[in-house]
């Protein structure tokens, strides 16, 4: 339930638009589908094993990949110039005019195009390509020598060795999006937050928590005879509906076999999904994470939904195999007789998200208050995904080293149930960003086609990231920031007063498709950041550049620092205590690159710490009571090193933002006042 009203006034907006059929895609025609859905890594592994289906697909056509033949590229949609102002403009052209050509940016004292290296975009190559046209931006398709401004990748961030600029991948986003770790991250903020996480549905990992799945079902059963659940077993880093199979009962799981050697996930079947035409349908979201810290998100305001090819039914023992009613995996329905390419953005088996608020609305749904849980679900899914990527950031580009910086472009797979609840299925990290499809020319001989409705969604989404991360717009801003020179060029600054639309490169492009929901909502959602913070105090006593687990002298140390042993907890009890949960964990991540604890392994023993402490308290109150105990001792020997260091070298002053963290903490009496103080990220030497 949203408490206050900025969501809803964001989602108002949008749902004004989706009512209005305003969305983007919303007029365009419905394509013959392309892998939107199909999520996951452009370059897919050969399955490992079919759904057990009734599955009688023709031979999948390949893939178009990198090099195929591929029919010639429409060219992108003319886009509607912004309404001229005759003279002005044309007194601003012709001082323009000389030596200044298409793309290259004025106003900031800057003679040169935005520079994208798109080498490494894969599958994502065509859409981008249309983008930088649209931008005006000068694309390297084959990479170059000095550095670009914008690295775009189709997979990972270690597609290039960069070292400046902007890469359009988080270090170690693949690894956190995985069923498995994913589920881990949102489990550990369900424990925390139960009510605000029940986006997600209750999850255990395969094999590991096999037992625990068992007796759980059980203990349920017992209590509530006529609680008759299904579940759905993903697997682990699987995509396109890979492996996926329903079961009726905990002892259906396939264990031999392909679960030792490919974990997965097993997780409540949401039963009651919302239906269109009878059918079930799955809703895609791009969401721009542009920065990691501070927190910066952005979702796009449209998206796709991808609809099963036939009519649903409850499972039953009967209809559990039936993949076409219960999967809406793209990659899946295509093989089915049923499956509907339509011209329209609102019929077919692929529609646009807005198509549907629409239908929605015209029904008399509150699409606001759709909008509004969507949003808040993607905030805190990115709050429980960012403590992870801070220590993969840190280890892959450590602080003074140099590196670039980072921005992504998710998909979140949303299901809306029959409530209008929306339930999170999964987010993949290298969401599809094909703008065509493969048509059938004639049996066995395929063909690629443009297809609109993914060319309109996808190619606002890139265009407009791109729009965000500018970096000569991010430049020039600074400069307005700190205008240390002043402007001098009259003519920039008259056109600029005029409105020119060529004064602002922007002037000829539609409006950002993508909004801004964080930090913009951040009141109401930084309370639940506490893993975030722990993950603060994690990275500072890391120690070693680029590793990601911590020793036991870092642990050690931070105990220490932190004040937190006492006659009930000894140092040989601390190390009892990272001794076992460190072994426990390395045995059941997959990562054994380091040893040490890892950070869900940090977090264990923090919670443990937190209960012992504070004994009475619920348990976010427990962790958000030693975060704050732990924040206000390191801020005092922060504190106390300054003043150390300042007797040392009485010449060098401190750096300013540090000088006043470090006083603010030691005036106050109450650690509870500081924890809504960040402490800094940056690694300390070790005491
Ligand atoms: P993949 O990455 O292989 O596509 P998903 O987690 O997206 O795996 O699941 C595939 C499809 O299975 C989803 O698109 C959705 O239709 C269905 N599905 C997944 N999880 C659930 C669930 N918990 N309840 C109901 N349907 C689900």
């Amino acid at each position: 339930m949203w408490r206050s009203s900025p969501e809803r006034e964001l989602a108002a907006s949008w749902a004004a638009d989706a009512a209005a059929g305003r969305a983007p895609a919303a007029e365009a025609e419905e394509p013959p589908a392309v892998d939107a859905g199909a999520a996951g890594e452009p370059e897919r592994p050969a399955r490992e094993e079919q759904p057990k289906a009734e599955l009688q697909a023709p031979a999948r056509p390949r893939a178009a990949e990198e090099g195929d033949a591929r029919v010639a590229r429409r060219l992108p949609p003319a886009l509607p110039l912004a309404p001229a102002r005759p003279a002005a403009r044309a007194l601003c052209q012709l001082a323009k005019a000389r030596g200044r050509g298409r793309g290259y940016r004025r106003g900031s004292g800057s003679l040169r195009p935005v520079t994208v290296d798109s080498s490494k975009a894969r599958t994502s190559l065509d859409a981008l390509k249309i983008s930088l046209r649209q931008l005006r931006w000068k694309e390297f398709p084959f990479g170059r020598r000095l550095p670009c401004d914008i690295y775009w990748h189709g997979v990972s961030f270690h597609d290039n060795d960069i070292l400046s600029g902007q890469v359009n991948k988080f270090p170690g986003m693949t690894e956190m999006v995985r069923k498995i770790t994913l589920s881990r991250a949102l489990r550990i903020m369900q424990n925390l937050f139960p009510e605000e996480y029940n986006f997600y549905p209750r999850s255990w990992i395969l094999p590991e928590e096999f037992q625990l799945f068992v007796a759980q079902v059980r203990m349920v059963k017992d209590g509530d005879p006529s609680w008759k659940p299904t579940f759905i077993v993903k697997p682990d880093g699987g995509c396109q509906g890979d492996g996926i199979y329903l079961i009726k009962d905990p002892n259906d799981i396939r264990l031999t076999g392909t679960l030792q050697s490919r974990p997965a996930v097993v997780q409540e079947y949401i039963y009651k999904p919302l239906l269109i035409d009878k059918l079930k349908f799955d809703i895609r979201l791009y969401v721009l994470l542009k920065s990691l810290d501070p927190l910066e998100i952005y979702i796009a305001k449209d998206g796709l939904s991808r609809f099963c090819t036939e009519p649903y039914q409850e499972p039953n023992p009967q209809n559990l195999h039936h993949v076409f009613m219960h999967l809406t995996n793209y990659s899946l329905n295509i093989h089915s007789g049923k499956f509907i390419h339509s011209d329209s953005a609102s019929t077919g088996s692929k529609r646009t998200f807005s198509s549907i608020l629409c239908r929605l609305s015209s029904k008399g749904v509150d699409i606001k208050k759709v909008w509004s849980d969507i949003i808040s679900l993607v905030i805190k899914t990115v709050i429980a995904l960012t403590p992870e990527l801070k220590v993969f950031y840190q280890s892959d580009i450590p602080t003074g080293r140099p590196g670039p910086t980072c921005f992504q472009i998710l998909g979140f797979d949303i299901l809306l149930m029959k409530s209008l609840k929306p339930m999170l299925l999964e987010v993949n990290a290298n969401p599809s960003m094909r703008i065509e499809h493969e048509y059938e020319l004639s049996p066995g001989v395929f063909e690629n086609i443009p297809s609109l409705v993914d060319e309109e969604v996808k190619v606002a989404v890139i265009r407009d990231t791109l729009r965000l991360m500018d970096p000569l717009k991010k430049k020039k801003e600074t400069q307005s920031q700190h205008p240390e020179k002043p402007i001098t060029g009259k003519e920039d600054l008259d056109c600029e007063m005029t409105g020119d639309p060529d004064s602002n490169p922007e002037a000829h492009l539609p409006s950002i498709c993508l909004k801004q929901v964080f930090p913009k909502y951040a009141k109401q959602f930084n309370y639940l950041r506490l893993v975030d913070r722990m993950a603060n105090l994690f990275i500072r006593f890391l120690g070693i550049k680029g590793t990601m687990k911590l020793g036991p002298t870092g642990f050690r140390t931070f105990i220490r620092n932190c004040k937190l042993s006492s006659s009930s907890l000894s140092m040989a009890a601390v190390d009892i205590l990272y001794i076992d949960i460190t072994r426990r964990w390395n045995s059941v991540t997959l990562d054994q690159r380091d040893s040490g604890m890892c950070l869900q392994a940090f977090v264990e023993a923090f919670f443990f710490l937190a209960q012992r402490k504070f004994k009475m308290l619920p348990l976010h109150e427990q962790v958000a009571s030693l975060i704050d105990l732990c924040e206000y001792h390191l801020s005092l020997l922060d504190e106390k090193r300054l003043v150390c260091g300042r007797r040392r070298r009485p010449q060098s002053s401190p750096p300013q933002e540090m000088n006043a963290r470090t006083q603010s903490a030691a005036g106050s009496l109450a650690p509870r006042m500081i924890g809504a103080n960040k402490l800094p990220h940056s690694r300390h030497a070790l005491s």
